[in-house]
């Protein structure tokens, strides 16, 4: 059976791979507050839904009559999950926001007879690969066929800050939504995207050729893959981000969790002060280290200094001696030498047909082109039984008010 993914699914899993797996592989029973600005974005949409419901039925809202089925929604059984995190704001100012969004979207679309409404809140579902392994799902806001025989995918946009039209050219979620109305209406010639910003008053618009559609297609499975790829190593790390402080796993998450039993906001079946010791020792002997390598550095350069002044190779000391020697070759910049001059002496070389002058690296060919299946199916397969797994710890110093660094 195929596996179904949604743009926000891949969008979770981009934004932090362990949340994913708390949502959508653990299902994790965690309390689930509903951000306000949530609550907001599903009142005006529900409250639009049933005005162009309603519409499609032979009846206009008077305005009075849309926003007092926004009011009540805001009234609603869900009223109590609600959760404001921003200071000095509170549910009212959510409201009113909510409430002249909607009056200036019915001042300027009243009497909403631009075009004829053919679904709402439609839910697509289509295949994104060829072989049908992979779904993908989501919900159309409203799908408009105007006069002029274009069929328009409306999205509905609640937020306070407006993309660029640029990045509406290029956003995953309307291609695919595109994609999926394709796949339901073949026979839809000319569709355009449009996003309805409500509380800028504003609307985007794009139009995406096949071209574009297969790029989106593209990536869209590409991260497809890779979540698969997670799932079958159970590889889902932690990735910290501003994201975090409104994370609903944030006390089961393993980046939060020893921090907060050591502050003791959480009970944990670990001894935490065991952790903090280790860490602590870790911390010193990476500091030590630090200063060790430094005095070591500026050491060994009076040592050079000293020999080349008083023409000495071997300088002698209790416990042993130290040897200078000096040599000087010559060589082309490596890579991490200087990244430029080593590309333009790679494309040199090639063109001098020196192949034996390329080093394979196995991590381009694995992430770029076998991941990516874009090599021909027998050297893929020939490939496949050289494939092995590695394990390895990373472990990473951080210091307060200090960036963190990889140490080890
Ligand atoms: S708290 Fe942060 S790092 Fe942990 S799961 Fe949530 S988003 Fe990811």
């Amino acid at each position: 059976m195929a596996r179904s993914y949604s743009n926000s699914k891949i969008g979770t899993f981009r934004t932090c791979p362990r949340q994913y797996k708390f949502q959508y592989v653990e299902k994790a029973a965690v309390e689930k507050p509903v951000s306000v600005e949530a609550f907001l974005g599903d009142a005006v949409h529900r409250t639009l839904e049933r005005l162009y419901r309603l519409k499609l039925n032979g009846r206009v809202q008077t305005a009075d009559e849309m926003l007092k089925s926004y009011h009540e929604y805001w009234e609603g059984p869900d009223k109590d999950k609600r959760k404001v995190t921003r200071e000095n704001l509170a549910v009212e100012d959510y409201i009113n926001t909510g409430s002249d969004a909607l009056k200036r979207h019915y001042e300027k679309y009243h009497p909403f007879d631009d075009g004829v409404t053919m679904a709402l809140e439609k839910n697509i579902r289509f295949p994104l690969d060829p072989a049908g392994h992979f779904t993908l799902v989501g919900v159309v806001d409203r799908i408009s066929r105007r006069d002029d025989g274009v069929v328009e995918i409306i999205d509905y946009k609640t937020s306070s800050v407006m993309p660029t039209q640029r990045s509406l050219a290029d956003n995953n979620q309307m291609g695919l939504y595109q994609m999926g109305v394709k796949y339901l209406w073949p026979d839809f010639e000319r569709i355009e995207l449009k996003q309805i910003f409500l509380r800028q008053g504003m609307e985007l618009k794009a139009v995406m050729d096949e071209e574009k559609l297969e790029e989106i297609r593209y990536r869209t499975y590409q991260a497809v893959l890779e979540i698969e790829r997670a799932v079958g190593d159970d590889n889902f790390p932690p990735k910290e981000s501003a994201i975090c402080d409104w994370c609903i796993y944030y006390e089961l998450c393993p980046a939060k969790r020893h921090r907060l039993a050591l502050d003791e906001e959480i009970e944990v079946a670990f001894d935490a002060d065991q952790g903090k010791d280790l860490a602590e020792q870790y911390l010193q002997l990476s500091e030590s280290r630090k200063k060790i390598d430094s005095e070591l550095k500026a050491l060994k350069e009076d040592l050079v200094r000293y020999c080349a002044e008083f023409d000495v190779t071997n300088v002698a000391a209790t416990e042993g001696s130290v040897t200078v020697s000096a040599t000087e070759s010559e060589s082309f910049p490596t890579k991490s030498d200087n990244e430029k001059e080593y590309l333009a002496i790679s494309l040199l070389a090639r063109e001098g047909g020196l192949e034996e002058c390329f080093k394979l690296d196995p991590r381009v060919l694995y992430k770029e082109f076998f991941a990516r299946k874009r090599l021909p199916e027998d050297l893929e397969a020939r490939l496949k039984k050289y494939l092995i797994k590695k394990r390895q710890s990373i472990v990473r110093t951080y210091f307060k008010g200090q960036n963190k660094r990889p140490d080890e």
